[in-house]
């Protein structure tokens, strides 16, 4: 490790001291990102560098009551090849892999386990990964992309239209980008695209999902990769969306951490 030894970080400690963090039950963070373009204006890693630095940001503030584990860096981004860079794993590895990451929490005996997703394209996956590890274990699953967690400040206070302002190196990830390492941006190069078919009943926006979800070629609905605006982004709004992230998650991570495992019934007779 790099540094002091902390706490919260669950490969920082030795085997004997991890009896005594699981006795603690403390909920695992597991965060999973990608390496995938996000625009002419943002390097590859914003996934995992926003989902990260936000977990780190919550195990600080509440390192009894979590243990942060390494982030998972790559994602499915089929859809994304296109752009030069990114990275794809395959869905069924995809799964496989985390599952076999929250099985093994389980295995060890931590019974909350809450998967923090940075990439839109993984929820599918890490959902479905979620639901095995709770039919498979004793423990409790769960996950969720960190802009569903500030849904309602985000409608109060976005300037882009809804729906479609939204959804990839858009006025949201380029806001808290520009908040956390302004240095990194290129907002002279920032260019505001929305290029999914109009409807009523589908569209991209991580300020609210559609009734009726489609993932197409990436290129079909972008040529710089962007879906959104994110000439209306701003450190101002990164901040406030930011830190309204690691409190609502806080508070979720001490209803979660409260839940009891409740047994379930065969009622076969
Ligand atoms: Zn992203």
């Amino acid at each position: 490790m790099h540094g002091p030894k902390q706490k919260y970080r669950y490969d920082h400690y030795t085997w004997p001291e991890m009896r005594e963090a699981i006795a603690r039950q403390p909920v695992c963070i597991l965060p999973i990102g990608s390496v995938e373009d996000h625009g002419p204006h943002l390097p590859l890693d914003v996934d995992n560098y926003l989902i990260t630095t936000m977990c780190e940001a919550v195990a600080e503030r509440i390192p009894e009551e979590v243990l942060l584990l390494p982030t998972i860096p790559y994602g499915f981004e089929d859809h994304h090849m296109s752009f030069p860079g990114t990275i794809t794993i395959r869905a069924e590895h995809l799964e496989a892999f985390v599952l076999d990451i929250t099985l093994s929490l389980a295995h060890h005996g931590f019974r909350k386990i809450l998967i923090a997703d940075g990439h839109g394209s993984n929820m599918p996956i890490v959902d479905l990964a979620a639901r095995k590890t709770i039919i498979q274990s004793d423990a409790l699953c769960a996950c969720f992309i960190w802009p569903s967690l500030i849904g309602d400040l985000i409608r109060k206070t976005r300037e882009s239209r809804f729906p479609g302002g939204m959804s990839h190196a858009c006025e949201l990830e380029t806001s808290v980008y520009l908040y956390l390492n302004e240095s990194a941006v290129e907002m002279n190069l920032a260019r505001k695209e929305i290029g999914f078919h109009p409807s009523k009943y589908y569209w991209h926006d991580l300020g609210g999902g559609p009734p009726v979800r489609m993932v197409e070629w990436w290129t079909r609905i972008s040529a710089s990769g962007v879906v959104g605006d994110p000439t209306l982004a701003t450190r101002e709004k990164g901040k406030l969306w930011y830190d309204a992230t690691v409190n609502n998650l806080i508070e979720f991570i001490r209803e979660f951490r409260a839940f009891e495992v409740r047994p379930k019934t065969d009622l076969h007779g």
